[in-house]
């Protein structure tokens, strides 16, 4: 799976880790680092509660919720449903 382009600025954001090895095995992350993107938007999966399912796996997650956009139509029917479930 390849992370769609910033929704921001377009480019292409890097994924990690790259190298597991050094970096760790325990997290996956997809990031915007342009140097020109307004958000540098970071998206990631893991490190916060380390599972063992290994950097593949979180990179997959991470890449998926940050391929998840947004839809105004979805959103306003979430909403929806929140409110009349809070109620
Ligand atoms: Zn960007």
């Amino acid at each position: 799976m390849k992370p769609l382009p910033c929704p921001f600025c377009g480019n292409i954001p890097n994924v990690y880790p790259t190298d597991p090895s050094r970096e760790g095995n325990d997290f996956g992350q997809v990031r915007c680092e342009y140097q020109r993107c307004p958000a540098n938007p970071v998206v990631g999966d893991g490190a916060i509660q380390y599972d063992e399912r290994g950097s593949a796996a979180y990179k997959q997650l991470a890449i998926k919720r940050w391929n998840r956009r947004h839809d105004p139509r979805t959103a306003s029917e979430i909403s929806r449903t929140r409110q009349s479930s809070d109620a």
